[in-house]
């Protein structure tokens, strides 16, 4: 059958699933072709997580100027330029661009810089050449683009995370829209930059998904930092005032800002994809449909990452692209794991979790024990930084595992990825106990919470 295809695989998207994926099957000896229609990298290397990071790092130091002065530090009034660093986060987005394309190259997939669009279930024609590649499988790795949500007028004056990373200047003030971690995030990222920040949420709290106590302490924690947070509202127009806007709330209120972003979704990279000419279907959220092995209906035609809509982090779509490279050419059929995947929201102050959150473990374990630390890091003693971190643990009570795991607060993330190996392993709280405790950090805190804050009984409150 391989003869009469060019290809062994053609993969439609070189973010981080298809890179992944096409590294992987070219290893194993595969034929592999990728198209891209931007940049090699995908969303987080160009314009997601990398770059994003790289502005909450510089966003952060001006906490730290202002903590440095309690431990004896004088600094002269410090200056901030945008246009510094925009260009240096460009030159390092490039060099990883390379790195990516190079990573490619060295592995012997062959690279085509053109749009791909699905002509059949194994023909994928390229849109700068016309050319069209016979291909034994497909791989849809198209990623995800910001939604704009609700058509309003004026619309097109806000801009997406997209924009934000070139913006000519940091805007003085800024609207955002939405309540998601990107929202969240570039929220914080103004803010610490300098920028008079509102947030703006339709619903009754930020980041919908989460343990209510995290929702509740950062969105506090923003607050204090001076960024307006306003909830139950939606920006219903926006309206160009010479070089700033309004926006326009549907409680009638008006705000005028330099910028008004819009951060209220993604939607996955479907359209004129001509999916529907092979038989791929999607799923009832938007994503193309798949099962345990990332197959669609079509048994040749694969998706993974953000455009299946499943879990939209990069290292699920690394995982799953390298999971269908083995399936399909390592001779290994491999499912991904999607239960217990650690995630970290990079706002001011960061947030770590794993698991259950309070209300999913109340709402499906018999017995839940909940413990819990509301707590002033040392460093704060000295700065007299006002904010305190939250760490909460969600055990099973009828098995006494730890079903979740909550963190706010500085180095959240970096915690979260190690405790998510003992949660991913079933770790009890007595194995968390029996952990002797790193002093003085605020990590130890997760290893010497010893009576429960709240014991929840299903059968008792029924
Ligand atoms: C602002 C932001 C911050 C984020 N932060 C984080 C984070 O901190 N941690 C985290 O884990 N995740 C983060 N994410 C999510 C992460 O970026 C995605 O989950 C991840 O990139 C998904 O990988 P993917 O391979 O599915 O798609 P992508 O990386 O989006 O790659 C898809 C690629 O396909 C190309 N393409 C689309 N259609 C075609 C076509 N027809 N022909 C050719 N090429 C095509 C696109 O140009 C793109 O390069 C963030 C996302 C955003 C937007």
């Amino acid at each position: 059958m391989a003869g009469s295809h060019d290809v062994d695989l053609f993969v439609i998207g070189a973010g981080s699933g298809g890179v992944r994926a096409a590294r992987i099957a070219a290893g194993h000896g595969a034929r592999v072709m990728i198209a891209e229609e931007f940049r090699i990298g995908g969303t987080c290397v160009i314009r997601g997580c990398v770059p994003k990071k790289l502005l909450v790092y510089a966003s952060r130091f001006s906490h730290e100027f202002a903590d440095a002065a309690g431990f004896g530090w004088s600094v002269a009034p410090p200056s901030f330029d945008w246009p510094t660093l925009i260009a240096n986060k460009d030159r390092e987005i490039d060099r990883l661009e390379a790195a990516y394309r190079s990573n490619l190259e060295k592995s012997g997939v062959e690279i085509v810089t053109s749009r791909a669009v699905i002509e059949d279930a194994d023909t994928v024609r390229l849109l700068n050449s016309g050319a069209r590649v016979r291909a034994a499988n497909i791989l849809i790795a198209t990623g995800a683009t910001p939604h704009p949500g609700h058509t309003i007028p004026g619309i097109a004056h806000a801009i997406t995370s997209n924009e934000a990373f070139h913006l000519p200047a940091l805007p003085g003030s800024i609207v955002v829209q939405g309540g998601g971690y990107i929202a969240v995030e570039f929220a914080c990222i103004f803010a610490g930059l300098g920028s008079q920040v509102t947030l703006v949420y339709r619903g009754e709290n930020i980041l919908r998904g989460f343990d209510d106590e995290v929702r509740s302490h950062l969105r506090g924690e923003m607050e204090a930092r001076g960024i307006k947070v306003i909830t139950g509202q939606l920006v219903k127009a926006i309206e160009q005032l010479d070089d700033r806007y309004a926006a326009m709330l549907s409680d009638g209120r008006r705000l005028d800002a330099d910028r008004v972003m819009f951060a209220v979704g993604r939607k996955p990279n479907i359209a004129s994809l001509g999916i529907e000419r092979a038989g791929v279907t999607t799923a009832q959220d938007g994503g193309i449909a798949v099962d345990r092995y990332s197959r669609t209906v079509v048994p040749n035609i694969f998706a993974v990452g953000d455009v299946t809509n499943r879990v939209n982090l990069t290292p699920v779509a690394i995982r799953e692209g390298h999971a269908v490279a083995d399936t399909l050419f390592g001779g290994r059929p491999t499912a991904v794991d999607h239960a217990h995947v650690p995630t970290a929201v990079f706002s001011e102050p960061e947030i770590g979790v794993i698991g259950l959150t309070e209300g999913q473990a109340r709402a499906t374990l018999a017995r839940v024990d909940i413990y819990k630390s509301n707590f002033r890091p040392l460093k704060a003693t000295l700065s007299r930084n006002p904010g305190r971190m939250l760490m909460k643990l969600v055990v099973d009570g009828s098995t006494d595992r730890v079903a979740g795991c909550h963190i706010v607060g500085e180095g959240a993330g970096e915690m979260i990825q190690l405790v998510g190996i003992a949660v991913k392993m079933g770790a009890t709280k007595a194995d968390f106990d029996a952990t002797m405790a790193v002093h003085p950090t605020a990590a130890e805190e997760l290893v010497t919470m010893r009576q429960p804050s709240a014991r929840y009984c299903r059968e008792a409150a029924e």
